[in-house]
């Protein structure tokens, strides 16, 4: 069936649009935590129309602006009857339209705040497509809509051609996983690999994430292996109406989150906190496949240089990273990391390369740092996969303080003792 935007409008006026609300629920307790709305368009003699055959055609005007603020106050007036129990987030679809509205963020804060409604409990989804375009112009909105205190979402993440790049630089709360990146039964063993990827890289980022259209068991325990923290999907629950779902939201009764977070860690969250933990001393990794020439990179914000591209060629990486070095350290750099010179190294049994070098950081002040390569074998194949560790070593100052204390013991300590202190500093200034 093809409705006019006349037809639409008119189901507008008639208050026939209305809500339908999805719970979304705790991956690893199965708690419900929030909910999506969902618009539905009731006919008078009670048909339900899915959106799918409206909201494409709303979508070619700005009719669908009216419908989406018509649905946000429908959730606020839902919020609102929230009141006395459990009050959970809901997720609004806002189309790309909205971008170009003037002041966006101003109208939802005034309509929040007419019902007396906190911020937070209102999240803001936009599709992973709308973001294609003036990115200046789309991180703006979402800056100006975070800044009013509500939450933004990418939503379909996955179904389009958006760069994680981007992502990235988004300052998104939540990254919705399209369902199309689930297949049934979540066998196939490269899916998983992006899956778990996505995962641990929206949460590297502390973006939460949201996996869309679960259906199975399957893909729950998939999930549940993984670092995702929300569920939406048939296998909990269909979208439903208002009154259905004020229900569930007055049964729900709040169970205690278990008490040691590490027992309801996934597998994919522990690997994390050990990532975590490496970040303390590392801030910047790099994985090197010295075979295929390619490299990717996790760096932390107080790595001394924040220039580095973060993925791309090796040999591309070593000459950008020379020209961050002091002058008197690029020779040496150049020759110890080298891919010629590490295949090498490996073939002749060499397990690590380790190089102190004065790198310049972004505020022009030389640092010391300290880059060890470790040889690693790929369970995978053949080729040739280097770990990078990158330290930031103490300044200058710091190292003199240091002598001066060590030389200050000298007269207490045996032979043995001052050559291993002597060693120290060698390493330390090599
Ligand atoms: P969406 O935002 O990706 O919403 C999720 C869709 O997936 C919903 O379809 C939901 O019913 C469906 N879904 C949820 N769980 C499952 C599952 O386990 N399996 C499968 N196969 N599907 C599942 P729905 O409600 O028909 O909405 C379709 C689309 O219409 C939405 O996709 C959204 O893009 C758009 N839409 C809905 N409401 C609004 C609105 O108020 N404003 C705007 N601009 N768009 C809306
Ligand atoms: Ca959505
Ligand atoms: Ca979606």
């Amino acid at each position: 069936m093809k409705y006019t935007a006349e037809d639409i409008r008119n189901a507008l006026e008639n208050h026939e649009l209305t809500t339908y609300y999805q719970p979304q629920y705790d991956t690893i307790n199965g708690q419900m935590k929030s909910a999506e709305a969902l618009v539905r368009w009731i006919k008078p003699d009670g048909t339900v129309i899915s959106p799918f055959f409206f909201i494409p055609v709303a979508e070619e005007s700005d009719l669908i602006m009216e419908i989406d603020w018509y649905v946000t106050e429908l959730v606020c007036k839902t919020l609102v009857k929230q009141n006395m129990m459990p009050q959970f987030p809901i997720s609004v679809n806002f189309s790309r339209r909205h971008i170009q509205e003037e002041l966006f963020a101003e109208k939802l804060s005034a309509l929040v705040d007419k019902y007396d409604l906190l911020h937070p409990l209102i999240e803001v989804e936009i599709t992973e497509s709308a973001m294609i375009g003036d990115e200046e112009k789309i991180l703006e909105w979402i800056v100006s809509i975070r800044n009013a205190g509500f939450k933004v979402a990418i939503d379909d993440f996955g179904s389009g051609l958006s760069s994680l790049q981007f992502v990235k630089d988004v300052p998104a709360d939540v990254l919705k996983i399209d369902k199309s990146l689930l297949s049934r039964n979540c066998e196939d063993e490269k899916e998983r690999i992006v899956l778990e990827s996505i995962f641990t890289f929206a949460h590297r980022l502390n973006i939460n994430t949201v996996a869309e259209g679960v259906e199975t068991k399957e893909q729950l325990g998939f999930l549940r292996s993984c670092d995702c923290n929300r569920i939406q999907g048939y296998l909990y629950a269909r979208p439903m109406p208002e009154e259905e779902y004020l229900k569930l939201c007055y049964e729900h009764k709040v169970v205690e989150e278990a008490t040691d977070i590490l027992q309801s860690q996934s597998a994919a969250g522990t690997m994390n906190l050990l990532i975590n933990a490496i970040f303390r001393k590392y801030p910047l990794v790099i994985f090197i496949n010295l075979t295929r020439n390619s490299f990717y990179m996790m760096a932390y914000d107080n790595f001394t240089t924040t220039s580095c591209p973060s993925a791309g060629i090796f040999d591309e990486l070593i000459v950008h990273g020379a020209s961050t070095m002091h002058p008197d350290d690029r020779e040496i750099f150049d020759t110890t990391f080298n891919r010629t010179k590490l295949i090498e190294d490996y073939y002749s049994g060499i397990q690590t390369e380790r190089l102190v070098t004065r790198q310049l950081g972004d505020d022009g002040i030389y640092r010391r740092v300290e880059i060890v390569d470790y040889f690693v074998k790929s369970n995978y194949s053949e080729d040739i996969i280097a770990i990078t560790l990158c330290e930031n070593l103490p300044d200058e100052q710091e190292t003199i303080d240091e002598i001066e204390a060590d030389i200050k013991k000298l007269s207490e300590l045996n032979v043995t003792d001052i050559m291993t202190i002597i060693k120290k500093h060698l390493i330390m200034n090599n």
